[in-house]
């Protein structure tokens, strides 16, 4: 197993669940690993709430920048709008956004607003993550004119690629699975995860995956454009994706 993981931890707002981001916080602090992680600037979606918000959320959050995770972007309030699967858009996962479709004032506004609460708070984003994966070229763009960010933790690939204007780090994984080469972002929900899930992350991180954790500032990126064995990751992923999406849908269907 020759492959490299980064790790992400996705949702990060003063209403997130204290106990288990403190969790995987000393987890992290114990094993040296420095994840990305996304702070949504201004959040305003409820179900980001887990509890009374947190009054040292933004001194949390600069204290992360200190231990050298990477910090990302997570779109502005992460208030969605409905989107169908077929409007054009990056990545198709889900029927909601808070970008797709809309135009580049809106989108550069929204991003512009987001930066600016960070930086009020001396943080510093340095990728791009999309709320629900859900982004177009216009968001691109708006991001190239509204930021120095260049990198975004996104898309279907065995290996970084270059696109639009960007750094692509592939994002394809929910949990640590044995790979024979490539780079996997994992991205993870610390304020719904269980006690099952952290223990097995826990053991996988002290165990088979112990050697082959990275971080973003320790890749040396290149601007080579989508590999063929990229594209057949990606053909094969979406493949997958819409046999998953079919099955759930007859389940729902046929358990009504
Ligand atoms: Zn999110």
């Amino acid at each position: 197993m020759s492959a490299r993981y980064l790790l992400r931890l996705d949702d990060a707002c003063a209403g997130m669940d204290d106990r288990r981001w403190s969790r995987i916080e000393r987890l992290f602090d114990e094993l040296a690993i420095r994840p990305i992680v996304a702070i949504v600037p201004d959040n305003r979606d409820p179900e980001l709430n887990h509890g009374e918000p947190l009054d040292d959320f933004w001194a949390r959050a600069w204290g992360w920048q200190e231990k050298g995770w990477t910090i990302a972007l997570h779109g502005y309030q992460h208030i969605m709008h409905p989107v169908a699967l077929t409007t054009p858009q990056y990545l198709p996962f889900h029927d909601r956004s808070e970008f797709v479709g809309l135009s580049l004032a809106e989108q550069a506004g929204k991003i512009r607003q987001g930066l600016a609460v960070m930086q009020h708070h001396g943080v510093s984003p340095s990728l791009w993550v999309a709320p629900a994966h859900s982004f177009d070229k216009v968001t691109v763009e708006a991001l190239l004119r509204e930021t120095n960010i260049r990198t975004v933790s996104d898309g279907i690939a065995r290996n970084p690629y270059f696109e639009d204007g960007v750094h692509w780090l592939p994002q394809a994984l929910w949990s640590l699975t044995k790979k024979s080469g490539g780079l996997w972002t994992v991205c993870l929900h610390p304020s719904t995860m269980g006690d099952a899930e952290y223990d097995r992350l826990e053991a996988q991180l002290r165990g088979a995956f112990a050697s082959r954790i990275t971080s973003v500032d320790r890749l040396v990126l290149h601007t080579r454009p989508r590999s063929v064995s990229d594209r057949i990751e990606a053909f094969r992923f979406w493949q997958r994706h819409r046999v998953g999406r079919g099955k759930l849908w007859l389940k729902q269907r046929l358990g009504r």
